[in-house]
């Protein structure tokens, strides 16, 4: 069995430091907002490659390469919450997808895109037929994932956490304003198979700077 967080508890998770915590809430009012449309670079395909069980909620590892801001970054695994940790607008999405990444030096970014109802995702749908609970099992077909990495729009950039135990800071956020969308029938799926919400609670947000990077520049 796979040991599973308890988010009805979380305010007894221990962490060592506390002033750059995850999740937050975002806005444009709140942050400070300029062009960028060379912010994310895509350079090597995206593809998922082996879907686990967490608990909370499925993870998949793979491979690909990018750009965060002119720094090389290495792909390392997607997973997913539901509902979504960062609020925007004072919305809260039900789902958020974290894309978290590596460089050489260990530094950890994550790209963060919510989604809200409307239109399926395939890759969703690969995912949910792929999933098998308590397994760690390699996907029958690779999942392309680079057409779900924002290309437009607002992305919010901050420093802050890890937001599962051990909550370590000095994470880098990228969060895409632009949502995805699930379907109903694929979130009632989801969330079937992982009924619990895992999201952790809004944090606050001291004497951070939140940018406000322009894809659309110009
Ligand atoms: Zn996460």
């Amino acid at each position: 069995m796979v040991e599973k967080l308890d988010y009805t508890q979380q305010n007894t998770w221990s962490f060592t430091s506390g002033q750059q915590q995850s999740p937050i809430a975002l806005s444009v009012a709140s942050s400070q907002v300029v062009e960028a449309p060379d912010l994310f670079e895509w350079q090597v395909p995206y593809y998922g490659e082996m879907l686990s069980d967490q608990g909370n909620n499925m993870q998949l590892t793979g491979k690909g390469f990018a750009k965060l801001d002119r720094r090389h970054y290495r792909f390392v695994q997607l997973h997913f919450h539901a509902p979504a940790e960062h609020t925007i607008e004072g919305q809260q999405p039900v789902m958020e997808w974290h894309f978290v990444h590596e460089n050489a030096l260990g530094q950890k970014a994550v790209v963060a895109v919510t989604a809200i109802i409307g239109q399926a995702n395939p890759q969703l749908d690969q995912l949910l037929a792929a999933f098998v609970p308590n397994t760690a099992l390699p996907v029958p077909e690779d999942v392309l994932l680079t057409t779900l990495l924002p290309t437009k729009g607002l992305i919010y950039r901050y420093i802050g956490s890890l937001t599962t135990p051990p909550l370590s800071e000095g994470v880098e956020w990228f969060v895409a304003a632009e949502p995805l969308t699930v379907s109903a029938q694929q979130l009632a799926q989801y969330r079937e198979l992982f009924p619990q919400d895992n999201n952790r609670a809004l944090q606050a947000l001291n004497q951070r700077a939140i940018m406000g990077y322009d894809l659309n520049g110009k």
